[in-house]
């Protein structure tokens, strides 16, 4: 079976398989500059099958927009490709159960940079449990997966919820940053 097969009809986690309308694999740019790492698919990307499709999808990409980053050197992918019931936080099992589906991803897909945004995705990079990573004091800092250079930032949907322009502001640092790690500047 080949990888997409593989992920699409994974049924390792039982209540997402059981819930699901679509697995969202991701999409972008093989190889690409950029890799945006989100969490996990809410309502609308698990009924298009497509990543962050929403409120912060939007703010994502207007963001990068501003910051001078083209979705066409780009890919956006999440840390679970399922959605969680409810968007509902995912359980550690379910992480561990996606986890090497995430790992192959980013071998094929050799990202320059990767921009681990929010809770789950800072805890994929720097390999420790959720529960343990501070987002906000994380948040602009770098760090190192398997030699390749990451920003840590926050969700976008935080952007979405606070509407302050200094987190905006911020993001948008940090989406910059992230652009000049991914030209060895
Ligand atoms: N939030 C995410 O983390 N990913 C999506 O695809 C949409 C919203």
């Amino acid at each position: 079976m080949g990888f997409n097969e593989q992920v699409l009809s994974c049924r390792k986690c039982s209540e997402l398989a059981d819930t699901r309308q679509n697995v969202v694999l991701g999409e972008g740019a093989i190889p690409c500059d950029i890799l945006f790492l989100g969490e996990a698919p809410g309502g609308r990307e698990d009924s298009t099958g497509e990543p962050f499709q929403g409120a912060a999808g939007q703010i994502l990409r207007a963001i990068m927009h501003t910051a001078g980053i083209s979705a066409l050197s780009s890919h956006i992918l999440n840390v679970l490709k399922c959605r969680p019931p409810n968007n509902r936080n995912p359980l550690e099992e379910e992480l561990e159960n996606c986890r090497p589906f995430l790992v192959h991803q980013l071998k094929v897909i050799q990202p320059k940079t990767i921009v681990a945004m929010g809770r789950y995705a800072q805890a994929f990079v720097l390999q420790q449990e959720a529960d343990k990573i501070h987002v906000l004091k994380n948040a602009g800092k770098t760090a190192d997966y398997n030699g390749i250079p990451v920003v840590l930032t926050f969700h976008p949907s935080y952007l979405s919820r606070s509407s302050s322009q200094q987190v905006e502001a911020a993001f948008k640092i940090h989406l910059q940053l992230a652009k000049r790690l991914s030209q060895g500047v």
